[in-house]
């Protein structure tokens, strides 16, 4: 990640950590049929409390729409206490403008995409256009506010978006980070890091990416689509 600067936006002092962490709430308890939040959220504090000891972040990854509400309220409950924790907006649900309005206040680490799931139209757009245009509304809405964002796309549209917004806003560029995943267009990242911005890669760890890979792929069918693009593609 490049880290050239390191004022700004940032909610800590200091630079950002080179390394931080991104957890699934189901993956430490949401979906436990008894108590299964608060079980979420005592694992998340204290996976938190021994991020900060390593002098690292969490960001709370989003997953389906129904777990939302949730993961949101669990943030709201741990920020007291662990100002720094992040998480995830979904461009393709209809309410993720004004979540990003609520979320775009000092301190705040929001990371935007375009989310990695289907659901029905009454709560999510269905159009690749309108989950487009609504990633822009919410950009605009985290860029124009105090807290700082995490623009995590490969859309090259999107990117220059992101960046002529964050110019408008007179953002530095250490007041808000792009973020790929892995293996995802290499050279762009590499394009990235090399105008100053803060990149920041994606990286599923452990001996569990399989099981990672095929539940991406089992939840939305069009990630194969996206996956056997970046195989083919480097650029
Ligand atoms: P897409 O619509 O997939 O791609 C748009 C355009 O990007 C393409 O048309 C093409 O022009 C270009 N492009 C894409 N790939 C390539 C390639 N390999 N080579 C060349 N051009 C390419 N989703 C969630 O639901 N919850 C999360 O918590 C979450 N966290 C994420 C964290 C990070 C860091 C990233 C990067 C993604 C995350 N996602 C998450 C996944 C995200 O929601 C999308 O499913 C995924 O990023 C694909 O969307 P996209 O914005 O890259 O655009």
């Amino acid at each position: 990640m490049s880290t050239s600067g390191c004022s700004g936006g940032w909610p800590r002092a200091g630079c950002p950590p080179t390394a931080e962490v991104s957890v699934k709430p189901t993956a430490v308890g949401l979906d436990l049929a008894e108590h299964g939040e608060k079980t979420a959220r005592e694992n998340i504090a204290r996976i938190c409390a021994a991020a900060r000891d390593a002098d690292t972040t969490v960001t709370l990854d989003a997953e389906d729409h129904s777990r939302v509400e949730p993961t949101l309220r669990i943030v709201a409950q741990l920020r007291p206490e662990f100002p720094d924790l992040g998480c995830v907006i979904q461009s393709y649900l209809r309410r993720s403008p004004d979540d990003c309005r609520a979320l775009a206040a000092e301190g705040s680490r929001v990371r935007l995409c375009k989310g990695a799931y289907n659901a029905a139209a009454d709560v999510a757009f269905t159009s690749r256009a309108e989950v487009d245009r609504c990633y822009a509304r919410c950009l605009r809405a985290l860029l124009d506010g105090p807290g700082y964002p995490m623009i995590a796309t490969h859309d090259p549209r999107l990117i220059t978006i992101g960046a002529a917004l964050a110019a408008l806003a007179d953002r530095p560029a250490a007041g808000f980070e792009y973020q790929m995943l892995y293996g995802i267009r290499p050279a762009e990242q590499r394009r990235l890091a090399g105008t100053g911005a803060r990149m920041r890669v994606y990286v599923p760890y452990g001996s569990d990416w399989y099981g990672y890979l095929v539940r991406r792929l089992a939840e939305r069918p069009a990630n194969l689509a996206f996956f056997l693009r970046s195989l083919a593609s480097r650029g």
